[in-house]
């Protein structure tokens, strides 16, 4: 268990616009105030509304002024590979399948001081891009090398973001019929072992939690379905969520469909896959039935176009899932297959990827369905829609608070249509003037706070280096 955290003074913003992402759904975002006032306190949102805060609540508090600026509940990243920072760039012309062959055998050297390093790069850099709540999920256990989690959730606590990691593991290697080589998968009963040692020791089910871990077998083309199934079992024993890919690409349905006799969807409801404690990375190839079936059973998706894109996989059919009553969070994925990696980019990239993919252009995502799902979609996805994803009094003071007023966003946000929300999910990716978790600050005016981005800059290169070196 991760030490608590002292307690965060009072904060009063004001003077910004503010989308609080309260509505019940993906069309229906909620209450937005054109310059209204966010009361914070003991690391919870007491008051929310238009024009300034009341009197009472300012006594004491440190004021900032918004002006200029849109507030939005922190972003929530449901699907990430942090160690992957250490592998970026490589594999540029390749799919998913040839992708993997050609970095598993790099990632099997990988130790906990450099899956440390990698996380605390890439966990500030989530931070610089108005991420308050980070998932990851490492399925990456070398035998002999302990205290992996270990050194991404000191990480995590380090930079201050809300963290759930995903205990991942693969059995089914090469001479089984899977993907990756032999020597980096576990033993099943090992990997379920360790797993329910994870959520022993890290797993956090109180309110307000920093950390929250979820079980999560890599995928059906690593994982035997004995594995897949005892873990499901495992979760649901521990009251914990689950999380895997599934259908990211078309080897992948193939894989499923000659080596299984089913789509990935139809394996993982056999399996018990599918649930409310369930969200599964990209769902890029569902079809109709599976698009029902999710919104039917309750499943969320961790939509990752960015990743996607990069791989050639294709779009997943967001608007067609949210229109079944799906939900659908955002996530950046690794960096190996998403060199950005910066979660208000996928705003805009969910956007245009949901434009792109079909008949209905434009209609087929709004920028304030794309900051639903980067919100509340997310929370939901991590089960923490009643904690985090939207702005109102009793909510964690997870805010991040964007500067619209730039050259690229004023005309947008201020212009004639001037809407705020439009300037931060069309426009650039916009300046962080401040980030607050559980009400205290990690980001203010573009700088991390809370952990020293050059030294981590510095120490990420040692031990890429160290990687590529196989020291
Ligand atoms: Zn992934």
């Amino acid at each position: 268990m991760t030490a608590p955290r002292r307690a965060p003074g009072p904060v009063v913003i004001e003077n910004c616009a503010i989308a609080t992402m309260d509505g019940r759904q993906h069309d229906d975002s909620g209450a937005e105030h054109r310059s209204g006032h966010i009361v914070v306190s003991d690391g919870r949102i007491t008051a929310v509304g238009e024009g300034p805060a009341p009197v009472s609540a300012t006594d004491g508090a440190r004021r900032v002024d918004g002006t200029g600026c849109l507030a939005t509940p922190g972003l929530i990243n449901t699907h990430h590979h942090l160690y992957q920072w250490l592998t970026q760039g490589r594999a540029q012309r390749s799919v998913l399948f040839d992708w993997l062959t050609e970095l598993y055998p790099v990632w099997a050297r990988i130790d906990p001081a450099q899956v440390h390093a990698a996380a605390t790069a890439g966990l500030g850099w989530l931070a610089l891009s108005g991420c308050s709540t980070s998932t990851d999920h490492h399925y990456i256990f070398p035998p002999g090398k302990q205290g992996i989690l270990e050194a991404e959730i000191a990480a995590a606590t380090a930079v201050g973001l809300r963290f759930h990691p995903c205990r991942g593991s693969m059995d089914l290697g090469r001479s089984a019929g899977g993907l990756p080589p032999d020597e980096i998968v576990e033993d099943p009963d090992d990997a379920l072992a360790a797993t329910a040692e994870a959520v022993r020791r890290f797993h956090d089910p109180s309110p307000g939690a920093m950390v929250r871990v979820a079980v999560a077998p890599c995928s059906p083309f690593s994982v035997s379905s004995r594995l897949m199934r005892e873990t499901a079992k495992l979760a649901r024993e521990l009251g914990v969520r689950m999380h895997t890919h599934l259908a990211e690409t078309r080897e992948e349905d193939m894989y499923c469909r000659q080596t299984l006799g089913r789509t990935p969807a139809e394996y993982a409801d056999e399996l018990g896959w599918l649930g409310e404690d369930v969200w599964l990375a990209h769902c890029v190839h569902l079809d109709e039935p599976a698009v029902k079936r999710f919104a039917v059973t309750g499943t969320s998706v961790a939509h990752c176009p960015t990743s996607n894109a990069r791989l050639g996989a294709g779009i997943a059919p967001v608007r067609q899932l949210l229109r079944a009553g799906a939900t659908v969070g955002l996530g950046v994925d690794g960096a190996a297959s998403s060199e950005g990696t910066a979660l208000a980019g996928e705003l805009h990239q969910a956007l245009l990827a949901a434009r792109v993919r079909d008949e209905h252009g434009p209609a087929a995502l709004t920028a304030r369905q794309a900051l639903w799902i980067g919100t509340r979609g997310g929370a939901t996805c991590l089960g923490r829609a009643d904690e985090i994803g939207a702005l109102r009094p009793g909510m964690l003071a997870d805010i991040a608070l964007w500067r619209v007023d730039t050259l690229a966003h004023d005309a947008i946000a201020h212009g004639p249509d001037g809407d705020p929300v439009a300037a931060l999910v069309f426009g650039p990716p916009a300046p962080l003037e401040l980030l607050l978790v559980g009400g205290t600050p990690v980001v203010e005016r573009g700088e991390l706070r809370t952990a020293d981005m050059t030294a981590a800059a510095r120490d990420v290169r040692a031990a890429r280096l160290r990687l590529e070196a196989g020291r």
